[in-house]
């Protein structure tokens, strides 16, 4: 009897010889941007890293998500979403981009715009494939690519060298990405970090790659309204040629600041629709019902909703960078989304990953440091980004601490 409990004790303490992992997940890390607002937890300090709001959402929204669940809406949606949600979705970007979209056969209701990107690159990639992408670039992307086997091909946008410049992309680069391995680009505009809303001519241009090399235009499209200084957002799928050839993202999380709801969508051709529609059903089977239900009554807000959004996003950059400047970072200024990349070389410190450390443990700030937002870490050793989609006084307290670095 010893004997057998001593051999089963054995077995059961022998190390395991295979590592059991996926091949896939060795090539990349936790995301940065969420790590750091564990650091901001643990520090005590501002964060003004991950892009969430501290203010509430909409009253309307809320007490339509607390109507839902009072009136028992609490199964499944359907899985490509509840069709109230998806008539909204089409009436919107009728409304707001002149796009057709049958609800019917168009859009897939996913666990946010997370999902949405990686439903669609899973449903279209194959091993060998290659994903052309701006760099900077937000970080899932990345990770994004390795799951669905593709090869990610990044494309520089350069930072504006004058203080109302814009970021930049060589066209010639940008042309040499494409050749006949590419399946998709994907394109994020508002852009998330640098703040650059894609021009029509910029937009035509890689309009015209996506036809010659017969390449599908995948858009997150979550900023979408929230723009500055007269900027107007287009979409993608609204320019000749790319209706059939666009998957366009976009979700509840940044218009309506419900991050944690987790509701966004996937709106293409309905061939790629029923391909996403496949890979979401075994992925996550739908989104929240419920908050689906509010998802209606958040597409149903009056025009004047976003006026006011946008405008409070344009009061909080222009409390945030004044005082990023005073502190002596140099800021490029972003005509969208809610996001300052910041050039730290006026600190004189190594790299941006021990900067963005000092700065959560001695400074009190929390800020994601360049390097994630590139494949090559030496690229954003130069900057931070910061996320002004806070409550005035929470950018108050930050810009307080950051005066710290002055001394
Ligand atoms: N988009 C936000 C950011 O870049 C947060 C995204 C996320 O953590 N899911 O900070």
């Amino acid at each position: 009897m010893a004997d057998v409990i001593s051999s089963i004790s054995k077995h059961s303490i022998s190390a395991p010889k295979k590592h059991f992992l996926s091949d896939k997940v060795e090539h990349f890390t936790e995301s940065v941007i969420r790590e750091m607002t564990r650091q901001a937890a643990q520090h005590g300090a501002v964060n003004l890293a991950q892009g969430f709001p501290d203010f509430a959402a909409p009253a309307e929204v809320k007490q339509a998500a607390r109507a839902a669940i009072e009136s028992d809406v609490n199964q499944y949606a359907i899985t490509w979403g509840a069709k109230s949600l998806r008539n909204a979705i089409a009436r919107q970007m009728g409304a707001w981009q002149g796009i057709a979209v049958d609800p019917e056969k168009e859009i897939t209701v996913c666990c946010g715009s997370t999902e949405a990107m990686i439903s669609t690159l899973l449903a279209v990639c194959n091993a060998g494939d290659e994903v052309v992408i701006f760099e900077p670039f937000y970080e899932n992307y990345g990770p994004d690519s390795v799951l669905s086997g593709a090869r990610p091909r990044f494309v520089k946008l350069r930072p504006p060298t004058t203080h109302d410049g814009e970021w930049t992309f060589d066209e010639k680069e940008l042309r040499a990405a494409f050749h006949k391995h590419t399946k998709a680009v994907i394109l994020n505009t508002p852009n998330n970090p640098t703040g650059k809303v894609f021009t029509r001519p910029e937009l035509e241009l890689i309009r015209d790659l996506c036809v010659e090399f017969d390449v599908l235009a995948i858009t997150d499209e979550i900023y979408e309204h929230i723009l500055y200084d007269g900027t107007e957002h287009i979409s993608m799928a609204s320019l000749d040629g790319m209706r059939e050839r666009t998957v366009t993202i976009n979700g509840m999380s940044k218009a309506y600041s419900v991050t944690g709801w987790r509701v966004g969508w996937a709106v293409g051709p309905e061939k790629i629709t029923n391909a996403i529609r496949k890979v979401h059903d075994f992925l996550t089977v739908g989104a929240p019902a419920p908050l689906q239900e509010a998802g209606v009554a958040a597409l149903n807000l009056p025009a004047e909703y976003y006026a006011r959004l946008a405008e409070g996003y344009r009061v909080r950059r222009d409390h945030l960078i004044p005082a990023l400047e005073a502190a002596g970072f140099r800021c490029y200024r972003p005509q969208g989304a809610y996001y300052v990349m910041t050039d730290i070389s006026g600190f004189g410190f190594d790299d941006d990953v021990s900067f963005v450390k000092y700065l959560v443990k001695d400074v009190g700030v929390a800020a994601v440091p360049g390097s994630s937002f590139y494949r090559d870490a030496r690229d954003g050793a130069r900057q931070v980004r910061f996320a002004f989609c806070k409550k005035l006084e929470t950018l108050d307290a930050a810009a307080e601490k950051l005066g710290k670095l002055r001394k």
